[in-house]
């Protein structure tokens, strides 16, 4: 028999919720109300309770019409591909409230062709560009309270996702393949001017193989990173470089984004390696560089070059352009003092993300309106 002190003890067993908890993660999944708006200015990129979730399911030969839920809670047998094989690739995209009252999406059909290369890589079904566009327009229909409004620089970010479940021992193809859409507000990541950052080169791991999947979004890619990037910012160095796993003598990219230099001359340069995920906002920069009348390279770039570089950034979604003042590799330590061309690059993209420049590369799609907000005290 327990003891009154046992069973309590019991009662908090891991994998056990105290009754008060497990009504508190209810009431989050299932949002019985819909969550409240967050304080626009409070926003940074962190997870924002929103409204709905989009789900599709595969039923083996086509994907189904979908449903907007507000349970984001996802049930799967705990045989699942995604969870022991890591059968699973994820995007991640923005949607803006823009000058005109518009919300548009920025750059989807580059994430979608991205997801397709994966999907086709690792065996799973392809989401056609039209059904990730439509998903990730619910997403943003279904959320258009929490977008965040016009003149806060915020953006709704696009989580869509796609992974194999149901029960299955042995490697193969999964039973089931889930596509979803999350959708969470996310805030100006630089409040003022643009803020550089320091970068360390990781000697010690690699992010991908040469021949293996670096070049596609999947899941696989990023746990491995946890560790060297916490280690990083142990040192005092928020984000990681990684080079090429064969010889350790190409710069390939940074945890989460492409590595942007620029050359005295005032070249754009980008690495090219097949173990290098191509940055959807990567293509964008280098059109606007091109539009600027800049010269523009995509070629290996050697580590060795790294201290003649004017500028250099790191390049993606969550950002667009983040200044790189230093990198460190051992004792040695490249610094860089000037980011015109990459303050220039980032001010154009940003006006036509909020809808403030004209879109002259077509990568904007409006999705809805939303009236403009009395802007909050
Ligand atoms: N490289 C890696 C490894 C990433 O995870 C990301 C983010 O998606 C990027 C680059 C930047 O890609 P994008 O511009 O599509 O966000």
């Amino acid at each position: 028999m327990l003891t009154r002190t046992a069973s309590r003890v019991a009662l908090r067993a891991p994998g056990r919720l105290s009754p008060a908890y497990a009504a508190t993660r209810t009431h989050e999944a299932k949002f019985v109300t819909a969550p409240p708006l967050p304080q626009w200015e409070k926003l940074g990129f962190s997870a924002t309770p929103t409204k709905a979730m989009i789900r599709y399911d595969w039923d083996g030969q086509q994907w189904n019409s979908g449903t907007s839920t507000s349970d984001f809670n996802i049930s799967i047998h705990g045989l699942s591909n995604v969870l022991h094989y890591g059968q699973a690739l994820f995007e991640g995209l923005k949607a803006f409230h823009c000058k005109d009252g518009k919300v548009r999406i920025f750059n989807s059909k580059a994430n979608a062709a991205r997801l397709k290369r994966g999907a086709e890589r690792l065996a799973m079904p392809v989401v056609p560009t039209e059904l990730f566009e439509e998903a990730i327009d619910r997403a943003v229909r279904d959320n258009v309270d929490y977008v965040p409004p016009y003149g806060y620089g915020g953006a709704m970010y696009l989580r869509p996702f796609l992974f194999g479940h149901g029960e299955k021992l042995g490697l193969g193809a999964a039973p089931h393949y889930t596509f979803c859409v999350i959708a969470s507000p996310v805030g100006a990541y630089y409040k003022g001017g643009l803020e550089p950052i320091d970068a360390l080169v990781i000697d010690e791991f690699d992010r991908a193989a040469p021949r293996g999947v670096g070049g596609i979004k999947c899941a696989g890619n990023y746990a491995p990173d946890v560790l060297p990037s916490i280690m990083a910012k142990e040192r005092g160095f928020p984000v990681c470089l990684y080079l090429d796993a064969a010889t350790q003598t190409y710069i390939e990219e940074f945890s989460t984004s492409n590595f942007i230099g620029v050359t005295q001359d005032g070249t754009v340069v980008t690495p090219t390696s097949p173990s290098i995920l191509p940055s959807c906002t990567k293509g964008v920069v280098l059109a606007t560089a091109r539009q600027l009348g800049l010269k523009v390279e995509e070629r290996p770039i050697s580590m060795a070059e790294a201290g003649t570089f004017k500028e250099v950034a790191a390049c993606g979604t969550a950002v667009v352009l983040t200044p790189i003042q230093s990198i460190t590799r051992g004792d040695t330590v490249y610094k860089y003092h000037t980011f015109d061309t990459i303050a220039k690059l980032y001010d154009m993209i940003t006006a036509v993300q909020a809808g403030e420049a004209e879109d002259s590369l077509g990568v904007t799609r409006t999705v809805c309106e939303k009236p403009h907000n009395p802007p909050s005290k």
